[in-house]
């Protein structure tokens, strides 16, 4: 069955191109998929215009438009096993990982599908005149363009398609080529929703033979990116010359700031998952262990003996604890770092290469890694490596806590630990980043916003303003008592 989906049909690429989808965890052949290119984005950015421009989507009203988004969530509900298992198999990720990912994706649909049926955000504007009527409303943006990336498919997916349909808007979503078979899985649903033709359309392919053409399509009104800081940069140049609203979430080098009065067992526990999840494949992860001087040994110490136990494995592997990086390239990059830190002087305290492990050994597994005695200025601190790789830094008290939190120019999630309220909230208020936990790291609920500060990103995703991000405010101005005003007389 054809893959694309244009104009409210499947179809093949127009030049019949193909690309293999293979399971990280082992190489695996997954399935063989179309592969778009130029021709087939064109298409579909004309059958997206064509949509917004005459079809009934944009002038359905809210409140329906919000009970389609509630019907989505019940169809990813019924076919939840479906899809988690097809997330695993192109991520590589335990299927209890993408099981929790359909929870929150269908979790978005739903809290979507409310916030949009509420409305109430246009409002009445007193002129001081009453011969006036004024209003300021809220319309859809038009068509959007939304880009993806592969380490958490749907739900990046949800973050951009639910508010963009709730507000009314038509789409080009452009998943990772790497892992495209819950978009494809979503679009079924969408249309079993009752999404009218033409409102979501879907492209496979490559990033610059696919995105690059619909960043640049003077028919697009708003590009959604979630990935890298260095596409984001080409994504926002390519976006200039037709002045799109364009909407930034890339990546992180997030700090857990650990004070020496914090609950040790809880912040030992959560500093192992902050990094680790997902093998560190997590923009939010918190790469940056920072500890108080007098806790550093004991608390490294604990650290690396949990790190060790860690057991890497496949998707269905139900004692493994974290998968495969998404390629072996991807593999060799964070390898990389690694070396680059030590060669800068950071000292290995566990991991540092693939598992021993020969049933692993067709994955693109990395064991977690711990690099003590890190300093700020290691390109291992300063980069995302987004892999299982923890740096570890000591600071003295508060003042350097925060200055060395905030060395970097990403701004996207941070945490603090410590059983001093004030310490805490003031440390918390001070770092520069979209995200902040205190004695806490990952959570998140589809009612508060997400997104970054600095080269983290601009633009947030869920709660009120991710619906704002798709919608353009008019002022309505009405003169009631219309008279000739006689200026030029
Ligand atoms: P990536 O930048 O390589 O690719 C992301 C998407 O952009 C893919 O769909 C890719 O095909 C597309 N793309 C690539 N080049 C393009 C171009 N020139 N024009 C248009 N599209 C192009 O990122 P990735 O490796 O897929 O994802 C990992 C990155 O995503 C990490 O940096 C991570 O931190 C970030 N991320 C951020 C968030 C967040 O909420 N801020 C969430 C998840 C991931």
């Amino acid at each position: 069955m054809p893959e694309l989906f244009i104009g409210g049909e499947w179809t093949t690429a127009v030049d019949g191109q193909v690309r293999e989808i293979r399971c990280p965890a082992d190489g695996t052949l997954v399935a063989v998929v179309d592969e778009a290119g130029p021709k087939d984005a064109a298409a579909a950015a004309a059958a997206a215009r064509d949509a917004f421009d005459s079809g009934p989507w944009p002038h359905t009203p809210a409140a329906e438009r919000g009970r389609l988004l509630l019907r989505v969530a019940d169809l990813l509900e019924r076919d939840k096993d479906a899809l988690a298992r097809a997330e695993s198999l192109d991520t590589g990720k335990r299927l209890v990982e993408s099981e929790y990912d359909m929870d929150d994706i269908a979790a978005c649909f739903r809290y979507f599908g409310h916030l949009t049926a509420a409305g109430g955000t246009d409002r009445i504007v007193d002129t001081g005149n009453p011969r006036t009527d004024s209003r300021v409303v809220h319309e859809p943006v038009g068509v959007c363009v939304l880009i993806t990336p592969w380490n958490y498919p749907l739900l990046q997916t949800a973050w951009k398609v639910a508010p963009a349909l709730g507000a009314g808007n038509t789409f080009v979503l452009k998943p990772s080529e790497l892992t495209p078979h819950t978009a494809v899985m979503l679009m079924r649903l969408l249309t079993e929703a009752g999404l009218p033709a033409g409102v979501a359309n879907l492209v496979l392919g490559a990033g610059p033979a696919v995105g690059g053409p619909l960043t640049e399509d003077p028919r697009v009104d708003l590009v959604s990116f979630t990935g890298g800081l260095v596409t984001g940069r080409r994504i926002m140049a390519a976006a200039a010359p037709t002045v799109k609203k364009v909407a930034l979430e890339l990546g992180g080098k997030n700090p857990n700031v650990v004070f020496a009065d914090a609950d040790f067992e809880a912040a030992v526990d959560h500093a192992l998952m902050a990094v680790f999840l997902h093998s560190g494949q997590v923009c939010s992860a918190g790469a940056r262990l920072l500890v108080q001087h007098s806790l550093h040994d004991r608390f490294v110490d604990e650290l690396i003996r949990r790190a060790r136990a860690i057991r890497v494995g496949g998707p269905f592997d139900p004692e493994a604890r974290t998968g495969p990086l998404i390629s072996a390239a991807h593999r060799d990059k964070v390898a990389a770092y690694v070396a680059a830190g030590l060669a800068e002087g950071a000292v290995l305290r566990c991991g540092g290469t693939p598992p021993a492990d020969p049933s692993l050994a067709d994955g693109y597994y990395y064991l977690p890694t711990v690099l003590d005695e890190c300093t700020p200025g290691m390109s291992v601190v300063r980069d995302e490596s987004f892999g299982p790789v923890l740096t570890v830094e000591r600071f003295r008290d508060e003042e350097e806590a925060v200055a060395v939190a905030n060395d970097t120019m990403y701004g996207l999630a941070g945490a603090v630990w410590s059983q001093d309220v004030g310490r805490a909230q003031r440390v918390a208020s001070r770092l520069r980043a979209g995200t902040v936990w205190i004695n806490d790291f990952h959570p998140y609920v589809p009612q508060a916003e997400w997104g970054g500060m600095k080269q983290s990103g601009f633009g947030r995703e869920l709660g009120p303003a991710g619906l704002a991000e798709y919608q353009e405010t008019k002022h309505i101005w009405r003169n009631l008592d219309p008279r000739p005003q006689r200026w030029f007389e």
